[in-house]
């Protein structure tokens, strides 16, 4: 937090992000993660072969984290590297959903159910965040 004027802070990204540097994956590291994948994407199973540029991504982010280590490395095509960036947003909101969707179910709060249940699969048609697992009523 960095006071800006009186009353007034300002929440600075910048500053969770000078660790970066330290938990790259090293060139070797890379290479290890990149053959241990195949030279593939783990999502699309597209490579060098389809001609596609190839990410090593965190699988646990950094910021939160995650270490540069083999467990957390996976190979990524640039177009799903792209996709997760932009599904960190709504992984947040599904943790969120799925946070009241439980406690809903507890206070036996019909409605909010039914309404929780299909915004989560909602998230399940489209196959997003499809790693964070949530449960239906009629799985229990
Ligand atoms: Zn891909």
């Amino acid at each position: 937090m960095q006071k800006i004027a009186k009353g007034v802070y300002h929440y600075d990204p910048d500053s969770i992000n000078l660790r970066q540097d330290l938990e790259d994956f090293s060139q070797a590291l890379k290479k290890q993660i990149l053959e241990r994948d195949n030279y593939k994407c783990v999502i699309c199973g597209m490579g060098k072969k389809e001609g596609v540029e190839l990410h090593i991504d965190h699988i646990k982010p950094k910021d939160l984290g995650g270490k540069a280590v083999l467990e957390n490395g996976q190979t990524l095509c640039s177009r799903h590297n792209f996709l997760k960036k932009n599904l960190k947003q709504t992984e947040t909101g599904k943790k969120m959903f799925i946070q009241m969707l439980e406690s809903a179910k507890d206070s036996g709060e019909s409605e909010l159910v039914a309404f929780l249940e299909e915004v989560l699969s909602i998230y399940e048609k489209h196959n997003i965040n499809g790693h964070i697992v949530w449960k239906k009523s009629s799985d229990i």
